[in-house]
């Protein structure tokens, strides 16, 4: 493993901590992340570790992206030390190195610029973990640590990480902020074990939901992307039955489900990565923008999960 690191960033806390974890990495100071992580295109399975400075950290969701309020991606750090098949990462960027962005101080300032210029005091939401698992990586980023804290001092300005890690335990340490929303991606065992490897099992997932359901923390739920595999109709039944009966949705903050869902470009970009990816070729091209899962499959996504889950609102994204 090679660590980068920006040479602002040798004497910084976060860097020393990576340092301490991954003693026999070799080391190399770099002037700035782009050069490396811009130029190398290789999607291989060490990923290299890139200790950097974030220019601009955060990027205003489009209007088309689901949300019903203000929202914007934490542009904290970069690419995921999971392997999900479908993850669009693999095609936003060209390889798989990790990228850390360390100038917290900054990126709290460029969130605080955002939170001025807000009208009234309109509630305004923060995606992180769109660019990578930050919960994954606590440990050696000290995010749930650093941010937390910081938004729970804010009024009207939450933050969503969403996580298949279970990696709650400087969470459980915190104190329960009601500007958090921790939202756990759900799937059949079937679904991660072929497609979502290295994350954590469903029972450890539900289990980190009761742990943090109990401890008072915001935690919503996330079925997605929900795929089409063989047999797709019993096994999101029964996966469903199961989920029911080891949550109490009544508690479940919210509820939403989605798609494999891929412009053209995007979708050429993974054909190339995953050429042997069956879900790609199960996708329909449903118009000039967009490849997505067949209408009846998402029809029997929707009949099933408001079937299944009564209590909640399940909230669909990017579809009618
Ligand atoms: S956990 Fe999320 S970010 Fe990480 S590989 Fe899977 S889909 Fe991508």
């Amino acid at each position: 493993m090679i660590i980068y690191i920006e040479k602002k960033y040798l004497d910084n806390s976060i860097t020393k901590k990576i340092l301490a974890k991954y003693k026999s990495a070799k080391v190399l100071e770099i002037d700035n992340h782009k050069n490396i992580f811009d130029k190398s295109i290789a999607w291989k399975r060490d990923q290299n570790i890139i200790i950097a400075w974030a220019n601009n950290a955060i990027l205003e969701a489009p209007d088309w992206y689901w949300h019903k309020w203000k929202w914007y991606f934490l542009k904290n750090s970069l690419n995921c030390i999971f392997d999900c098949k479908y993850c669009y990462l693999k095609w936003a960027f060209k390889n798989n190195d990790l990228v850390i962005f360390v100038n917290y101080e900054d990126i709290k300032k460029q969130i605080l610029e955002l939170v001025k210029k807000r009208e009234g005091n309109e509630t305004i939401w923060f995606y992180s973990s769109d660019y990578s698992d930050n919960l994954a990586i606590d440990n050696l980023t000290d995010f749930t640590k650093e941010f937390i804290p910081f938004f729970d001092s804010l009024e009207n300005v939450k933050m969503e990480i969403r996580t298949k890690s279970v990696n709650i335990w400087n969470m459980l340490k915190l104190n329960v902020s009601k500007n958090i929303e921790i939202a756990f991606s759900l799937n059949p065992l079937e679904v991660i074990n072929k497609y979502e490897l290295k994350t954590c099992s469903l029972d450890a997932r539900l289990e980190a939901i009761n742990k943090l359901l109990d401890t008072g923390w915001q935690v919503g739920v996330r079925f997605l992307p929900l795929l089409e595999i063989d047999n797709y109709q019993e096994i999101y039944l029964s996966f469903l039955k199961y989920v029911r009966v080891k949550l109490d949705f009544t508690k479940i903050f919210s509820v939403y489900i989605w798609w494999l869902l891929y412009t053209h470009e995007d979708y050429n970009k993974m054909l190339k990565k995953e050429p042997y990816l069956d879900l790609l070729y199960r996708l329909e091209k449903v118009d000039d923008w967009f490849y997505r899962e067949s209408r009846v499959v998402r029809d029997f996504f929707y009949k099933l999960f408001w079937d299944m889950i009564k209590e909640q609102e399940c909230n669909i994204c990017l579809d009618k």
